[in-house]
């Protein structure tokens, strides 16, 4: 069965002409949806009984609620959400001076098996709907009553390992006739998996895409992320300067930082090297150390000598701001208290 929320404006009027309704029926109920964030059919209430009952019967209606709900000292809100099926995922809610952005996850756990991120200790469950993803962002703006105007898809999973509803949640995001976020203001982080990036290039989408990099050799590159073994960072780059070529978006790069092993001053000459002459973003992030992984942050010292180096070279680069570190701000990891 299809979900509602996951469906276009003109997939809802079909669907109405289908049930013997008027097509207006099915742009009633989009905006009822994507605008007015209900959460059951029956506060739709300028829709028929009969059609909202042989709505019920041939679609379903994706709905989270929440399950804990922890608030940093500085604001930052982490949901953990309950799906129907009773599955869990995180998103995070950051108050920033330039507006609220909210982190969303695209996979209940992730297959990608980054040796750093929690998210990815107990695989891959399932991907999330598109309807699964916009839910995180309404059931947010409704809890905060604030309105959400960026989004990172940042969250647990590999959006790129999950494409098809990514795209179309992106498309509904940005609707006009719904939410009507800028793509502009919406960032997707991929592992980089390399045809998929290809992939997502021609569609022609407005968004940013980061991709995690975290190591300037493959040799570094595959001891972090098993990604590595399948694509090498060059033709990752490559894959990366085509999107910015057909999308005219820059590319923005991630680097975590570990302590000892990626944080050197050769590490951040040989990133240097890398991006040189491309017209991109370095985003760095001190590692949050994940009780099962063992890894250590970066010391203050050699995050900011790492980012002297880069800025040397002509590479624009910032270190991420700590948001959250009081509340298990680092990937997945409240999902994991859960599951313990
Ligand atoms: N699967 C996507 C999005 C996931 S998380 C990706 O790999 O990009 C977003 C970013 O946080 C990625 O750059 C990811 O590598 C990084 N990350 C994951 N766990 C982390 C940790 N414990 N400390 C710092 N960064 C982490």
């Amino acid at each position: 069965m299809t979900d509602l929320r996951s469906m276009t404006e003109a997939e809802l009027k079909d669907a109405a002409k289908d049930l013997g309704q008027p097509a207006y029926r099915g742009a009633q109920l989009f905006e009822w949806l994507q605008k007015k964030k209900i959460r059951d059919l029956d506060e739709a209430r300028n829709l028929p009984q009969v059609f909202r009952n042989a709505l019920r019967q041939n679609f379903t209606l994706s709905t989270l609620t929440v399950h804990t709900l922890q608030i940093s000292k500085d604001g930052t809100r982490k949901y953990l959400f309950l799906l129907p099926d009773g599955q869990a995922i995180e998103s995070v809610f950051m108050p920033y001076d330039y507006g609220s952005t909210v982190c969303v996850s695209s996979q209940v756990g992730c297959r990608m098996g980054c040796r750093f991120c929690a998210s990815t200790l107990n695989g891959l469950s399932r991907n999330l709907l598109p309807g699964e993803m916009l839910e995180q962002i309404f059931r947010i703006e409704e809890e905060t009553a604030q309105k959400v105007d960026h989004v990172v898809v940042m969250g647990m999973g590999e959006p790129l390992d999950n494409l098809e509803n990514l795209i179309r949640f992106i498309r509904l995001v940005s609707d006009p006739r719904g939410k009507n976020l800028s793509q502009r203001n919406i960032t997707v982080s991929t592992c980089g998996l390399v045809p998929q990036i290809a992939r997502l290039a021609e569609e022609k989408l407005g968004i940013t895409l980061a991709l995690s990099l975290h190591a300037p050799d493959d040799e570094l590159r595959k001891t972090m992320m098993p990604v590595a073994n399948r694509y090498t960072i060059a033709e990752t780059l490559a894959a990366c300067d085509d999107y910015f070529r057909k999308t005219g978006r820059r590319m923005s790069y991630e680097y975590s930082l570990v302590r000892g092993s990626n944080d050197g001053e050769e590490h951040a000459q040989a990133l240097a090297k890398l991006l040189k002459g491309k017209n991109c973003h370095v985003n760095l992030i001190p590692v949050n150390p994940v009780t099962e992984r063992g890894f250590e942050a970066s010391q203050e010292a050699a995050v900011l000598h790492f980012q002297k180096t880069l800025e040397k070279y002509g590479i624009n680069a910032t270190i991420r701001k700590r948001m959250g570190a009081d509340i298990d701000g680092a990937c997945g990891q409240l999902r994991r208290r859960l599951l313990q």
